[in-house]
């Protein structure tokens, strides 16, 4: 990590990011500054907000939002609604806004699925998922692992590898 001023194009988030290429700063007294340390392939891998199990999240006005979401908005203007922020980079800290896309679920579970192509199975071979599983199963954000896992027969911590998107060896 560095923290030089290789800044990814974009005029616009130059000029937000002049003062101070590391930190956004807090645009009123609802949050604290976001800080981000910018990595060699480009992200800014927010450092100020942390969430254990995914986006960084961030107190907004009394609700608490994802701050790359947060950032887009600021960025780039608003999020119609139904409307995810996608990273093309593939890096859930990442908070620049040159990385961040509007798309659908739909987009985002695509994506996932083409990192995944070719690598959806079990290591044992005796079960393998097929891509409209791994789809549904990334849709599927009410059912728990342990419920998944027997209605796929997969071991619960295959569907987690599936929620996390880990690769796993290829079994074809
Ligand atoms: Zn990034």
């Amino acid at each position: 990590m560095h923290t030089g001023d290789s800044l990814s194009g974009q005029n616009e988030v130059r000029r937000h990011a002049s003062m101070d290429s590391s930190s956004i700063p807090s645009t009123g007294r609802s949050h604290k500054d976001i800080k981000y340390a910018l990595t060699e392939k480009g992200c800014w891998e927010c450092t100020s907000h942390h969430n254990r199990s995914g986006y960084p999240k961030i107190w907004i006005n009394g609700q608490r939002e994802s701050v790359h979401r947060y950032v887009y908005r600021l960025y780039k203007g608003d999020i119609p609604k139904g409307m995810i922020i996608r990273h093309t980079c593939d890096n859930m800290k990442c908070i620049n806004p040159a990385h961040l896309l509007l798309g659908t679920h739909g987009d985002n579970v695509r994506d996932r699925v083409e990192r995944h192509r070719g690598a959806i199975g079990e290591h044992n071979g005796r079960h393998k998922l097929t891509e409209t599983q791994v789809k549904e199963i990334l849709c599927d954000i009410t059912t728990s692992k342990m419920a998944l896992a027997r209605k796929y027969g997969v071991t619960p911590k295959n569907i987690r590898n599936i929620k996390q998107h880990k690769r796993w060896r290829y079994v074809r």
